[in-house]
């Protein structure tokens, strides 16, 4: 079956694109921790990030480096924190996180509840600072 993302990847679900290639997809996370909490994933679906080919992981964190001035020329923010846990959907990605301290890493903490259009006008001015 087919991973969330590669439905994602499919448009068979929607997503708040904030960039795409032939190769990558970036999208906000539906459960941020931060506004402006970003995926970026690999078109082709390998669950764990390290069982990508070495092309593959290099260009992932190249196009996640194109996104993440974006994110930090929208939100304001210390830095653009970055993480891998893939935990959750068995499919590599990326989290960039706008952060001010070590806490806004934390999982553990409640994710923020935004609306669909909050998400949508987001996704816009990341889009714009591309
Ligand atoms: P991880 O696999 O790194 O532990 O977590 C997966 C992340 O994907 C979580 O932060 C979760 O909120 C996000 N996520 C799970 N399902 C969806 C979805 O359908 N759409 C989006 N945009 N994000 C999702």
């Amino acid at each position: 079956m087919s991973s969330i993302f590669t439905k994602i990847v499919n448009k068979e679900i929607p997503c708040y694109k904030i960039a795409e290639d032939d190769s990558f997809l970036a999208f906000l996370d539906i459960n941020p921790l931060a506004k402006g909490h970003t995926l970026v994933i690999p078109k082709k679906e390998v669950d764990y990030i390290f069982h990508l080919d070495d092309t593959l992981y290099k260009e992932l964190f190249a196009f996640a480096k194109k996104v993440a001035p974006a994110i930090e020329k929208t939100i304001k923010c210390e830095r653009i924190g970055i993480t891998v846990i893939g935990l959750e959907v068995p499919h590599a990605h990326i989290h960039l996180i706008p952060i001010n301290s070590l806490y806004d890493m934390d999982f553990k903490q409640p994710k923020l509840k935004l609306t669909q259009e909050e998400f949508a006008a987001m996704a816009e001015k990341i889009r714009g600072n591309l």
